[in-house]
């Protein structure tokens, strides 16, 4: 069923495509896959899946196995593999989905081989001390004869390019790739594309650019996510009234207020009270007050004609909104509730 009034989530797959497609001109000829784990960061990720594989796309990354589960069929000839790889009491699970585990401890090493084997992916930890094999366990002998499609291994600061953590990570996976045998390497999340060419090695595996997001200082890529709400109701406040939770606002002159069906249960988060906004056509429209649950107040004194039914864009331009809200750009996408109607362009 269709509920006019919900919020509106806007998923615009023509951009996404584009931004891999640009990804692809930054990647130095490496393949460029795509995290699509957290439901393609909160924007569906059958969806995205299916709009990246029409682009070309053919490596997908996702956290978990339920993740994997909950995909459905990729096309012909892309691939998936599950970050986590294979815990205690997932083997069956794994062994059933068409999916590769990236393998990320001796123990899930050794379960796999137990299991029979078979096509799978290790992550090897460079310095970022998450998941993955130390550089000596993946040279010990313990990969030896396994059938390794892609070794992975992940940059903890590529969205910092002067860190020089990064020139020690990239030069220590170069090192492993010359001792480990596998089909491909793969070190760059969508900031490590942006550090350059020799970070993309065979494959990278952006996730948050493709998504609208800003990986690197300078690099911006097309809004993916649009929001929307209804005006529920339109007032006058006359000098002196307070809006909203805590009266945190209070009016310094006559403002015409509009009071819109979208609050902080659909991830508009609260740290936007007073410095997020709506908008109306070219017009900016502050936030006034708390964002509470199910509404928020802006100012529409200088949007035009408004009638309450109407829609409103609600600003979601990741870097700026991130910035505002002072949370990072992946919380914004991640956290976006289940109340919306969804549309994908
Ligand atoms: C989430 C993730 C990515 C994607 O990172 P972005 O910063 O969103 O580009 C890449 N690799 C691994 C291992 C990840 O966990």
């Amino acid at each position: 069923m269709h509920f006019p009034a919900n919020p509106r989530l806007t998923v615009d797959l023509a951009a996404l495509a584009s931004n891999w497609t640009r990804l692809q001109l930054l990647a130095g000829g490496a393949a460029v896959g795509a995290a699509i784990k957290a439901d393609g960061y909160g924007l569906g990720a059958a969806e995205v899946a299916g709009a990246l594989a029409r682009a070309g796309c053919r490596d997908f990354f996702v956290a978990t196995w339920a993740e994997a589960a909950s995909l459905g069929a990729l096309p012909q000839g892309a691939g998936l593999a599950v970050l986590h790889g294979v815990q205690p009491g997932e083997m069956r699970i794994a062994r059933a989905l068409p999916a590769r585990p990236v393998l990320c401890t001796p123990a899930q090493v050794a379960a796999w081989r137990n299991a029979g084997g078979g096509a799978c992916d290790v992550m090897v930890d460079t310095g970022i001390n998450r998941l993955g094999l130390s550089p000596a366990e993946a040279v010990s002998g313990l990969l030896d004869g396994l059938d390794l499609d892609t070794l992975h291994s992940h940059l903890a600061c590529a969205d910092e390019p002067a860190n020089p953590l990064n020139e020690a990570q990239r030069a220590a996976f170069a090192a492993l790739a010359a001792r480990v045998p596998a089909r491909r390497y793969a070190l760059a999340n969508s900031a490590g594309v942006a550090l350059g060419a020799g970070y993309g090695f065979d494959l990278v595996r952006p996730g948050i650019a493709l998504y609208g997001g800003r990986p690197a200082p300078g690099l911006d890529m097309a809004q993916v996510a649009f929001l929307e709400a209804r005006i529920v109701q339109l007032r006058n406040l006359e000098p002196g009234d307070s809006i909203g939770y805590g009266a945190t606002f209070t009016a310094p002159a006559p403002l015409r207020v509009a009071v819109l069906g979208i609050g902080y249960a659909d991830g508009v988060p609260r740290a936007l009270s007073g410095v997020g906004a709506a908008l109306a056509g070219n017009a900016r429209c502050p936030m006034l007050g708390r964002v509470s649950m199910d509404l928020i107040a802006v100012d529409v004194s200088a949007a035009g004609r408004l009638a309450e039914g109407d829609w409103l864009g609600i600003d979601f331009d990741l870097p700026r909104v991130a910035a505002l809200a002072n949370l990072a750009q992946y919380e914004l996408l991640t956290g976006l509730g289940h109340r919306y109607s969804r549309v994908y362009l």
